[in-house]
């Protein structure tokens, strides 16, 4: 059989990457756009909800905020005082001092923590410039772009990165930080946000980390993984052979979702 070209392998995988994110969009989606906090306090959001769940880094970061009133604030405030108000997101010792310094550092590079000025830069120029603050690695800083500033910069958490191994996307060498990179390349710009919110919450639902759902997973037809997992009580993965069962509809949840009333506009 003739070798295929790069080109033509590399249009086959984009190709395979938009057909999966089309089936999990029809099966989670659609995923309407949600105003957002802006950036600076999309930085500290995400720094409050490092290793914690959502509801407690939503509780801190209100209490952040009725506490100090504004970030600005915050950036001059006393130390002990930051953590006290974040103590109930946890680790809130290594929290407060991170997010007093990033701030700190945004007001020095920048004069203001209006980081507006972000969305006019190339994607790759916007992202080196949030990479110099402390504590910005790929997945914040595209956080921070693609949810703050509507950009199309990818954001790999825990979940996405494992469904992407299992999937065959990337490689199992692959590291977290490569893997924006090649997923970046791969995915059409207007593709990214979609994307990120079928494969985080294919993941959070049903390509669980210990026991995935293979029998009933939308993508399992194209899944090398499938029926290497067996199901709590269900024996050997059946669903290699027959096709996925019924399924209710899944929910899919923003990352950084803010409660209602705690969402700025
Ligand atoms: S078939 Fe199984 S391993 Fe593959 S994506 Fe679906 S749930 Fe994950």
């Amino acid at each position: 059989m003739p070798r295929q070209s790069t080109k033509t392998r590399r249009r086959k995988f984009d190709a395979g990457i938009a057909r999966t994110i089309e089936v999990m969009t029809e099966e989670y989606g659609p995923f309407p756009e949600e105003p957002r906090l802006d950036p600076a306090h999309e930085i500290v959001f995400t720094i409050l909800s490092q290793h914690t769940s959502d509801i407690n880094s939503s509780r801190a970061y209100k209490l952040l905020l009725d506490r100090f009133g504004a970030l600005e604030n915050v950036a001059q405030g006393d130390l002990a005082d930051i953590e006290q108000a974040i103590s109930p997101g946890g680790l809130a010792r290594i929290k407060a001092p991170r997010i007093k310094e990033v701030l700190n550092r945004l007001l020095d590079l920048n004069g203001s923590l209006d980081m507006s000025f972000l969305r006019e830069m190339p994607l790759d120029e916007a992202k080196a410039w949030l990479r110099q603050l402390p504590g910005i690695g790929p997945k914040s800083a595209g956080i921070i772009l693609s949810f703050a500033l509507g950009m199309p910069a990818m954001a790999i958490d825990t979940h996405i990165y494992r469904v992407c191994k299992r999937m065959g996307i990337i490689g199992p060498k692959v590291t977290v930080d490569k893997a924006h990179d090649i997923l970046e390349a791969a995915v059409a710009p207007e593709q990214v946000y979609p994307f990120h919110l079928a494969f985080i919450t294919h993941g959070r639902q049903v390509c669980k980390a210990q026991r995935p759902r293979c029998p009933e997973c939308v993508v399992a037809q194209t899944c090398p993984s499938r029926g290497q997992f067996t199901e709590p009580d269900s024996g050997p993965d059946k669903e290699a052979t027959s096709p996925a069962r019924p399924r209710a509809k899944r929910l899919a949840q923003a990352p950084h979702a803010l409660p209602e009333k705690e969402k700025k506009t």
